[in-house]
């Protein structure tokens, strides 16, 4: 028989939306009239509009053609490659700083290869679950030490420091993993903020991975929409993102990751080369299907789509905040993302994710699952039908209005 990885047994936080799901079946077991309504996970619900999905079909379409058949395309069609870095970076990157993805989970997941397991990881406590599962995987994250891995530094993101960490406390060469517009508290860091990132990176002789999945959310025109905005990051910062929550490919799955040819190893290597390596090594390119989706995205008309589907997304979150608000519980987020953060002062997370199941029937995600700060917290995601957060607005404002 063989043995397991030790790194799985290792593997904590990954308990979070099972356990969420496993407690919805019991309330749905002992409820089953109840009428179950999740706010809880960041799955989009709306249809792709149809632009990109034209896209979409005529990608598929063109397969079956022999002038529009296309096998293994490695890093990424050329045109979408060249399109993203014109629609985001401003031309700034060349083709071959982009490498388009099946996701950026999927990314954040191969990214550590490049890093092995000597790397000191930092981390925002809160945080989206995968950075500190990835680096638990490759054996980066050291043991479990009763409420963190004792390999991983948490940069506490707290209502006192307004969800931006102090950032004294990254070591030295160490991979700092940040995500803004965040998940799980809404938080977006600000241009000032981000110049602070970049140059305690650059103090340290850190590498930025920046997770910018939710960019498309940001509406206030001050904040940055990708950490290249900021001078002086393309020699210390890599950028994930994807079309998922912008253009709902969620489950269509595409992405890309920007690896500037500026970015080294401590011995002069190139990490852009390297990436190309694993790449190809262990991935075999997007699907050209999705890819198809992607250029249409991009194009004028997609792009006013991933507007209109990231503004429906907005209204939402509006109608979350102002109800959560207007029951006196404080909460941030929800402007310049799809995600609010709602505080419940002195309470245990768990205990208000059940207090808000079993008496309105609505699934949210508890924050302490994100992290030790996300204790007290309850993170309500603005992904769901119009008439169903109406729903779930409507029954949180009886209960706490009560
Ligand atoms: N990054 C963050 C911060 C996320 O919250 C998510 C999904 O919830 C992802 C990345 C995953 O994106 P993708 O669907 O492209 O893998």
């Amino acid at each position: 028989m063989l043995k397991r990885n030790a790194s799985l047994a290792n593997l904590k936080a990954g308990y979070l939306f099972p356990e969420i799901a496993r407690r919805r079946r019991e309330f749905a077991a002992l409820h089953p009239q109840a009428e179950i309504i999740s706010l809880g996970v960041g799955n989009t619900t709306e249809p792709i509009l149809p632009h990109i999905n034209r896209g979409l079909v005529a990608g598929a379409a063109a397969l079956s053609t022999p002038e529009g058949y296309s096998g293994y395309s490695d890093e990424g069609l050329l045109a979408l490659r060249e399109r993203i870095s014109a629609v985001y970076y401003d031309g700034l990157f060349g083709a071959d700083e982009i490498f388009i993805s099946d996701g950026a989970k999927c990314d954040i997941g191969r990214l550590q290869l490049l890093f092995g397991t000597g790397v000191p990881v930092v981390v925002q406590d809160p945080s989206y679950p995968v950075y500190v599962d990835g680096s638990v995987l490759i054996g980066a994250a050291g043991s479990w030490q009763g409420s963190g891995y004792h390999g991983i530094t948490y940069l506490a993101c707290t209502k006192d420091n307004a969800y931006f960490p102090d950032l004294a406390q990254i070591p030295r060469n160490a991979l700092i993993y940040f995500c803004s517009p965040n998940n799980p508290t809404g938080a977006v860091a600000t241009r000032e903020q981000l110049e602070r990132l970049v140059a305690a990176a650059h103090e340290t002789g850190s590498l930025l991975i920046f997770d910018a999945a939710y960019a498309a959310y940001i509406r206030d025109p001050t904040l940055p929409q990708t950490i290249f905005a900021i001078e002086g990051s393309a020699d210390c910062a890599l950028e994930v993102n994807s079309f998922s929550k912008s253009a709902g490919f969620t489950g269509v799955r595409l992405g890309w990751t920007v690896v500037p040819h500026a970015l080294h190893y401590a011995d002069g290597g190139s990490i852009n080369s390297d990436w190309e390596r694993v790449a190809a090594t262990i991935f075999n390119g997007a699907s050209n299907i999705a890819q198809a989706g992607g250029l249409a995205a991009l194009e004028p008309e997609g792009l006013a789509e991933i507007r209109a589907l990231s503004d429906y997304y907005l209204q939402n979150a509006a109608l979350i905040r102002e109800t959560l608000q207007h029951a006196g519980i404080a909460c941030v987020g929800g402007d310049n993302s799809p995600y609010i953060w709602a505080s419940f002062p002195g309470r245990d997370s768990w205990e208000v994710f059940a207090e808000i199941l079993e008496h309105c029937s609505v699934v949210t995600t508890p924050g302490s699952g994100f992290g030790p700060a996300g204790e007290s917290f309850i993170r309500f995601s603005a992904f769901g039908h119009r008439a169903t957060v109406e729903e779930a607005c409507r029954r949180l404002q009886s209960y706490y209005q009560r």
